[in-house]
């Protein structure tokens, strides 16, 4: 289902004004938790004035440590959907649970499976029940082939999905994951989804992350993931790869100017 044999076109998921898979370049930004409601504004409102359309943070944290932050959880969700309400500004989420699938996929614009769950059939499987758009993140450990096939479980029901290219694992220990933008390339020559990369979580560390952004845009993408914290010192969660507010400007400047190129 996900290759381009099977459809003409490619598969077009809209976004606010915007469509991704088409010529637009869709940012979703955000912190990586929502951590409390005024977090939670002060960033929609800080995107909303760049003139994003789309916030990512999560609800629901899959943390490495069990004595980390783990999120506002379903609270979270309706946190969420107040801050849309209240600014405008679209909302996307983690979802870890097969549980929580329905009512995130009501509460939230898009959801999101993350790296440590891309084989979680279960939840793909729960994710197909829905109409909801999709982020599926790639596996740290899968190849290409097991993506694809991972995303047929939730095409079984759910044309609406997006992958995302987030860094695997490798020997390299200069940043926290390999950006493989091959396999943007790959993926852009495969399937008619849309395409988008995580700068952020295969950085690990805010200087690496407009290099990233750029080489993920120049293979392909169709988006970006990229976080960004009003204050990255006090994050709750992966502020040493957050952006500051005006780094993030300055990243949102340099992407338009290399739209315009084309
Ligand atoms: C995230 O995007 O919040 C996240 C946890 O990323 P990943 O699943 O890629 O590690
Ligand atoms: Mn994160």
């Amino acid at each position: 289902l996900a290759n381009k044999t099977h459809r003409k076109s490619n598969t077009q998921i809209p976004i606010g004004s915007q469509q991704l898979g088409s010529e637009d370049l869709v940012i979703f930004g955000g912190p990586c938790a929502l951590e409390s409601e005024e977090q939670g504004l002060a960033s929609a409102l800080m995107l909303r004035d760049l003139g994003l359309e789309i916030m990512r943070a999560s609800a629901f944290k899959p943390r490495s440590s069990p004595y980390s932050f783990q999120g506002l959880g379903v609270d979270g969700l309706h946190i969420l959907k107040r801050i849309r309400e209240r600014t405008g500004v679209l909302v996307e989420t983690e979802v870890m649970d097969v549980r929580d699938v329905e009512t995130a996929a009501e509460l939230v614009d898009v959801i999101r499976i993350g790296a440590r769950n891309m084989q979680n059939f279960d939840l793909l499987k729960e994710a197909g029940l829905v109409q909801t758009p999709v982020i599926l993140k790639r596996g740290m450990a899968n190849t290409i082939r097991e993506f694809l096939l991972a995303t047929e479980y939730i095409l079984q029901g759910n044309p609406n999905v997006i992958l995302c290219e987030r860094g695997i694992r490798s020997f390299e220990t200069a940043y926290r994951n390999t950006l493989d933008v091959g396999a943007i390339a790959v993926l852009k020559q495969e399937t008619h989804l849309p395409v988008i990369a995580d700068p952020s979580h295969s950085a690990g560390n805010k200087t690496l992350v407009p290099a990233l952004s750029l080489a993920a845009v120049a293979a392909g993408a169709d988006g970006l993931l990229i976080e960004v914290h009003p204050d990255p010192s006090v994050a709750l969660s992966d502020g040493d790869q957050s952006l500051y507010p005006h780094q993030f400007m300055n990243l949102m400047g340099d992407l338009r100017k290399d739209a315009s190129y084309d």
